[in-house]
């Protein structure tokens, strides 16, 4: 039989979508954070791959619709559909209401997010503000006949659905492989089959996050809020989903499962996932003692790490590797990439104060192209950069007079530069590789005058730092000498 769903497992295979378009609509969904924790390298690393694709849709003239979620409601472990809800269990161990632990991790990945220069979605809908759409996905589900009620549970008939559909269609799994599977599961008495997942969950009597619906007291089971979300917002035929590679099984497929068996027209087309970060060349978990967050990076406050990184060169870094490659994080890898950046900011500074010659010895058409055939090559990233790095030694070139750019190729080189470097990696070139926070820059410059004033006692030079106390002071500093050296604080 033959399906409507159409599978393009990477972007290269259709090499369409990236050609210029005068604003055609656009619609793409990325699985978004689960909020109970801080985010660390995977979240980045997700959340960089599609702003750079969302970017990029942009700048060839997509009108592009960017639905990326918030899961702050039934989040349990990816292949069980019973256990600890993350965010109840995170809630009960701080004493906090639930809401308020997805609050303040969401806030903080804002705020991460912020740091890392990532453009806002253009809907960032929360599941818990969609258990309703959630519920109706899962009646539609049961009214096609795909799905049943167990015990106040409603769960998904995979051996019913692949009748018809193709379930493993984007994993690739074997159906028959995953129904002989006698892997148990908690609550699996409640389900015909393992493989079979949660559409709705009854709540236990001490699960704290619940709603009513037709058929428990419980909570919608974590696939359902992609589906329902995204159709709600982007319809039943979209662009573009993506997520990282560990979302495609079970989460993608059943996502999959569930929208065609709502609606049997449903199709995205493009499936997109990143790969994952390995940490001195291993997988990151909290086990291994290497799962390093954002804010640790960005402090240089781990046992792992040798130094801050600014969020820039933590983008970048994460930008030197294609993202269907691992990344593996060392502080190596992180320093060269600092390197590499403060190189190509040098760059554009120059290029900026070079002025024109009559004529060009040299040619650059080879760049501007280069830059748009890595990207439209299912975003290559790494070889973009390369081609920035090629510029970079022309810049210098023509700096040393070694060769001569005429104002049309120093005006295209710009142009091009601050498209690729700044408009698409999203490269922000107003933090530089140490960038120091509010708190640390108002340190640093007390530090300076105070030091000021202490020099010039020491050389007697009183009208100098009197002049420094008294200003402190009219600032609202109180500045007192001790044996020991100088306190100050606020008044
Ligand atoms: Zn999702």
């Amino acid at each position: 039989m033959q399906h409507p769903l159409k599978i393009y497992n990477t972007l290269a295979r259709r090499k369409e979508l990236f050609v210029p378009a005068n604003g055609v609509n656009t619609g793409m969904y990325v699985c978004g954070p689960t909020v109970y924790g801080d985010p660390h390298l995977g979240h980045a690393r997700s959340a960089i791959t599609f702003d750079v694709l969302f970017r990029y849709l942009m700048f060839l003239g997509y009108n592009v619709r960017y639905v990326r979620n918030i899961t702050d409601v039934g989040h349990l472990e990816h292949d069980a559909d019973d256990g600890d809800d993350k965010i109840s269990k995170k809630a009960r161990l701080e004493q906090l209401e639930p809401m308020e632990v997805a609050q303040l991790y969401a806030n903080r990945y804002h705020r991460f997010m912020n740091d890392l220069n990532l453009l806002p979605p253009s809907i960032e809908p929360l599941a818990s503000g969609h258990i309703i759409e959630q519920i109706a996905l899962t009646q539609e589900i049961l009214d096609n006949g795909y799905a049943y009620v167990s015990n106040g549970s409603v769960y998904f008939d995979v051996e019913k659905y692949n009748e018809s559909h193709p379930y493993g269609i984007l994993s690739g799994r074997n159906i028959d492989e995953m129904l002989s599977a006698t892997r148990q599961l908690d609550g699996q008495d409640e389900k015909r089959r393992p493989v079979d997942f949660a559409l709705w969950k009854k709540a236990k009597p001490e699960h704290i996050m619940r709603w009513p619906s037709p058929w428990s007291d419980g909570f919608p089971g974590w696939h359902c809020e992609c589906t329902a979300m995204g159709r709600k917002y982007l319809g039943s035929r979209f662009d573009i989903h993506g997520g990282g590679m560990d979302l495609i099984f079970p989460h993608h497929e059943c996502e999959i499962a569930q929208a065609a068996a709502a609606k049997d027209s449903y199709s995205v087309p493009y499936w997109m996932h990143n790969n994952m970060i390995t940490i001195n060349g291993q997988k990151m978990g909290k086990s291994l003692g290497n799962a390093i967050t954002l804010e640790q990076f960005f402090k240089g406050d781990h046992p792992l790490l040798e130094q801050p990184y600014a969020p820039m060169t933590i983008r970048f870094f994460i930008l030197q590797a294609h993202y269907r490659s691992t990344a593996d994080f060392s502080n190596d890898a992180l320093q060269a990439s600092e390197k590499g950046l403060a190189r190509l900011n040098d760059a554009w500074a120059t290029l900026n104060s070079l002025a024109p010659a009559e004529a060009s010895s040299a040619d650059i058409s080879h760049f501007t192209a280069g830059c748009a055939n890595a990207m439209n090559d299912d975003l290559n990233t790494p070889v973009l950069i390369s081609h920035l790095f090629d510029a970079a030694r022309i810049i210098n070139s023509a700096n040393d007079q070694r060769i001569a750019l005429s104002a049309a190729d120093l005006s295209e080189l710009r142009r091009c530069f601050k498209a690729y470097f700044f408009d698409i990696l999203g490269m922000n070139n107003n933090s530089n590789s140490q960038a120091p926070s509010r708190e640390e820059a108002f340190g640093k410059a007390l530090d300076l005058l105070l030091n000021l004033r202490q020099q010039a006692k020491e050389a007697k030079d009183w009208a100098t730092s009197d002049k420094i106390r008294n200003a402190l002071a009219q600032a609202g500093f109180e500045i007192k000498d001790t044996k020991d050296g100088t306190e100050w604080k606020l008044i």
